[in-house]
């Protein structure tokens, strides 16, 4: 699944070809996302300009003059520059022809992603304003962690991977940011002391940076912008290392199931 690292990736990969470019031609082959697109989305865009591309959480927010483009990839979702008379491939379900004669291809054989519209405020949007802060912004740190998990028996790595309390701290970042900070994943989250916290923050800002560095982590059928896969992977402490050696100490990697996700750890990094 293509996590926050991936998606700023894909940010990172398509922004100068995308924004100052007017759209050209819409071609929806297939509406069925996890949301329908909207019938009328060609009518909205041609001849709109993209003016910016930002992300918010693992939405890519393309800027324009009466609105903006939400655009999220899913589970399996990816968006590539291709030259506009490339033929389609199984999966392509949506183009936006720009001016320049490239244009933006979303494929995605699952069909949990999606592509929408709003005229207004896209910070308001349903999708987004419910959304906690960006693990790479000021705002979030070992404090704001803290606060959100005063009181709460919630396992820490479940409080990560809540959008409400941080956004875009997925699986597999949630539990490398653990093992860097040496807190197991199954703590009740208000004991932690706040020196833990702020580790942990730290921790969870330094893994995402690294990845988005490494283009994102390799996973199955994520490809990034130009098609290449990122490099992150070989990185990973834990993840995905069930009874490998530990990186650091060579204890067997631990795995096991925590809200029907898994879960990976050192019993002798981690405390
Ligand atoms: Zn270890």
């Amino acid at each position: 699944m293509p996590e926050l690292p991936e998606v700023e990736t894909t940010r990172r990969g398509i922004e100068s070809t995308v924004v100052e470019r007017a759209i050209e031609r819409v071609i929806v082959r297939e509406p069925r996302l996890r949301w329908r697109v909207p019938g009328d989305l060609a009518e909205t865009l041609v001849g709109q300009r993209v003016q910016a591309l930002s992300r918010r959480a693992k939405y890519l927010l393309f800027a324009m003059r009466h609105g903006t483009l939400i655009v999220h990839l899913g589970m399996s979702g990816s968006l590539r520059i291709l030259p506009a008379t490339t033929p389609p491939l199984t999966h392509d379900h949506l183009d936006i022809v720009l001016d320049s004669g490239l244009c933006l291809r979303f494929n995605d054989p699952r069909r949990f992603g999606c592509v929408l519209w709003t005229d207004a405020d896209a910070e308001l949007h349903p999708l987004l304003r419910d959304l906690g802060p960006e693990p790479l912004s000021e705002q979030f740190n070992g404090a704001a962690l803290a606060r959100a998990a005063r009181g709460r028996r919630i396992a820490i790595k479940q409080l990560l991977m809540n959008s409400s309390v941080v956004v875009g701290v997925g699986n597999i970042y949630a539990s490398e940011a653990l093992f860097r900070a040496g807190i197991r994943p199954r703590r009740a989250a208000g004991r932690l002391k706040l020196a833990e916290f702020d580790a942990l923050a730290k921790s969870i800002k330094q893994v995402l940076r690294e990845a988005i560095r490494s283009g994102g982590t390799t996973l199955r059928d994520y490809v990034n912008a130009d098609g290449m896969p990122g490099y992150f992977r070989q990185k990973l402490f834990v993840y995905e290392r069930a009874g490998e050696p530990c990186r650091v100490c060579k204890t067997p990697i631990q795995h096991f199931v925590q809200g029907q996700r898994s879960t990976y750890f050192c019993r002798s990094c981690q405390r």
